[in-house]
């Protein structure tokens, strides 16, 4: 087991909600033996750890952390043909600049997204209709129960909408250290996503992977979806709740009860089941943008962002609890949580 380099820092500085008490455990890790080392320490002590990428999906806790923060901050990419290997501690949007600068399609909808690319698998990040999972070949991790390096399939990742096996079934049991990416020289970018579609209609049909980058980062600032540090409304984890995906008995219920409050149904069709906007579902239970309390509040673009005002991580919980009931009593629909929220 290496020597162990500690530090003590403030976790609310490593995260875009700007919360979260101390750590005096902090372990910034630039290699692979760096979080091998760490975690072995963490493991070998009995101490609790936690993996932390570029904080942009992470709520602390307000008294701080007891026990190991692995801070991810490995570097490298190296690329064969088609494949991309992408250290997990590299920005994920400094990627995606990278492949379109090269000509290649296959992330350039995903721009604008902030974090690390180890952390791109774990919730299968999307946006504008597109998905990560759609070109990760495979990912490597450590595999933090036997300290050995493992590599797992697209199919053995077991993606589906924010959600993987790294982020369900087998919650903390692995570090990724390294993702390894498919993209496609034929820089022909594929645009599934109307709002996006709109947009670039004034290219009339003939637009570069460049353009759509631009067309991505443009719609996103607007929304404050591009962590800025002088942009108030982008002090969030990014969209707080996932879109709930209903079964056709749930439907059935939330169409009726849409009926009854004389409300239009906002849904979009996904297989068998039925997906319904979270925003919509959060306006609709009576919060309006911008809608403040105890520091913690919406977004003032769109309600489905939760932002740290001068708040704490307690009165974060508090105020999405809060809406996670108003939008359950008024319609028995349950929201998911999307952020990862870390208990002392
Ligand atoms: C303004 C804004 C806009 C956003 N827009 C989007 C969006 O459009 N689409 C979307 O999907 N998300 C979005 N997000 C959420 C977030 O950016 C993504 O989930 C991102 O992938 C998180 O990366 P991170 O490195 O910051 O992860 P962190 O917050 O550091 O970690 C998130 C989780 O991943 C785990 N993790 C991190 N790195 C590793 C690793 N190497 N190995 C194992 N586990 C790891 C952590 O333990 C934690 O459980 C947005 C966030 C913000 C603030």
């Amino acid at each position: 087991m290496g020597e162990i380099d500690f530090k003590c820092v403030r976790l609310s500085d490593f995260t875009t909600i700007k919360l979260g008490g101390g750590s005096d455990m902090f372990v910034e890790c630039r290699t692979d033996k760096d979080l091998l080392n760490a975690v072995s320490y963490a493991v070998g002590h009995g101490l609790p750890f936690h993996v932390l990428g570029g904080g942009s999906n992470t709520v602390f806790p307000d008294e701080g952390y007891c026990g190991v923060i692995v801070y991810v901050n490995t570097k490298g990419i190296v690329k064969s043909g088609d494949l991309f290997s992408v250290k997990a501690g590299e920005r994920w949007d400094d990627f995606v600049g990278y492949s379109v600068s090269l000509g290649y399609s296959g992330i350039e909808c995903l721009s604008g997204i902030p974090g690390s690319v180890g952390a791109t698998p774990i919730q299968n990040v999307g946006a504008y209709g597109a998905e990560v999972s759609s070109v990760v070949e495979c990912v490597k991790a450590i595999d933090v129960r036997s300290l050995k390096v493992v590599e797992f399939s697209n199919e053995e990742c077991g993606f589906s909408y924010r959600d993987s096996r790294f982020k369900s079934g087998d919650k903390n049991r692995f570090i990724v250290t390294e993702v390894v990416f498919r993209l496609n020289a034929n820089g022909i970018p594929e645009i599934k996503y109307k709002e996006l579609d709109d947009y670039l209609g004034t290219y009339h049909g003939i637009y570069s992977l460049n353009n759509v980058r631009d067309a991505v980062m443009n719609i996103r600032r607007k929304k404050s979806m591009v962590y800025d540090e002088s942009d108030g409304d982008s002090h969030s984890c990014g969209s707080f709740f996932t879109n709930p995906v209903l079964d056709s008995s749930e439907f059935e219920s939330f169409v009726s009860v849409c009926k009854s409050l004389k409300l239009e149904v906002n849904s979009y069709r996904t297989g068998d089941r039925f997906k319904i906007s979270a925003a919509w579902l959060i306006e609709k239970a009576g919060f309006e943008k911008g809608f403040t309390e105890n520091g913690i509040g919406l977004s003032s673009k769109h309600t489905l962002a939760i932002v740290n005002r001068g708040g704490t991580a307690s009165g974060l919980i508090k105020f999405s609890e809060r809406i996670k009931e108003s939008v359950y009593d008024k319609f028995k629909v349950k929201l998911e949580r999307e952020p990862v929220v870390v208990f002392g």
